[in-house]
């Protein structure tokens, strides 16, 4: 599903991601951690094709496809999502409305014609009640006066209705409380095929209760310095960073 091979990335000059190799296949869950500042959401933005970095070096593959040089938008059809750290408000949108735009748009852009408004309303119903989403908060303006945690549910909705085919998220636990940290493992749960890969990209471990990854790597200083299975969470939420540190020195 995605390949990532030596990537080198820096910005202002700053080098901030050091050579990068990662490879995720379809139906994996992978799990990156690290410390603050490590390059975890340089490393997503990147992926998603954000272009306030520079990538030096290196490649980004999504099913063999070299994307290195797609623009958001044309990664985002190919189907990868990346949920935001900091979502954007959009008053006078409503969630629903912007669901369905996002979906017709990411349709055109694939040449296929617009979602028949009753498939539409039907996968609304579906994919809402699934996350546990109430009615009421479809009406509501995106993201305007949402708590952390509807903020968080609300992108997990987004995820769920675009159904892409690479969903990263990003610190998408941080703020959340435990029901609607459960809430959002679910939907990423529920999505998890064999057809589609999630990465998880967060600081603590308690997600990872949730949502079980089948690898972890950490990233320190630009680097993964260390992969493992579901265990290394744990080991990790015992011990920290800082043996690993040690261990890369010795
Ligand atoms: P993480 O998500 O692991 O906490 P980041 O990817 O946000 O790490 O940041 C990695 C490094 O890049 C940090 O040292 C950070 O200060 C720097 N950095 C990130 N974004 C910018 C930016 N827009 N301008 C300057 N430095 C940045
Ligand atoms: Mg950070
Ligand atoms: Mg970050």
């Amino acid at each position: 599903m995605l390949q990532i091979k030596n990537l080198h990335a820096s910005i202002e000059d700053k080098d901030i991601l050091k050579g990068i190799n990662l490879t995720v296949n379809a139906g994996e869950v992978h799990a990156i951690m690290g410390p603050n500042g490590a390059g975890k959401s340089t490393l997503s933005a990147i992926i998603a094709g954000r272009e306030d970095y520079e990538v030096t070096e290196g490649e980004i593959l999504l099913e063999r496809e070299n994307i290195s040089e797609l623009s958001p938008e044309e990664r985002a059809h190919k189907g990868i999502f990346l949920s935001f750290q900091y979502p954007v408000e959009i008053p006078g949108v409503s969630v629903t409305n912007f669901m369905k735009t996002a979906i017709n748009e990411t349709r055109k852009a694939q040449g296929r014609d617009e979602m028949p408004a009753n498939e539409m309303l039907k996968m609304i119903r579906e994919k809402s009640e699934l996350l546990e989403i109430d009615r009421k908060f479809l009406s509501r303006s995106l993201n305007e006066g949402f708590s952390g945690g509807e903020k968080k549910r609300n992108e997990i909705f987004q995820m769920a209705m675009l159904e892409p085919k690479l969903a990263i998220l990003d610190e998408t636990d941080s703020g959340l409380d435990i029901d609607a940290l459960r809430i959002v493992a679910n939907g990423v749960n529920r999505l998890k095929s064999e057809h589609n890969a999630v990465l998880v990209i967060t600081h603590y471990q308690r997600l990872l209760d949730y949502i079980i990854p089948d690898f972890v790597h950490v990233l320190m200083d630009g680097k993964i310095v260390k992969s493992g299975d579901a265990s290394l969470a744990l080991e990790l939420e015992e011990k920290g960073y800082d043996w690993i540190k040690q261990e890369i020195e010795a």
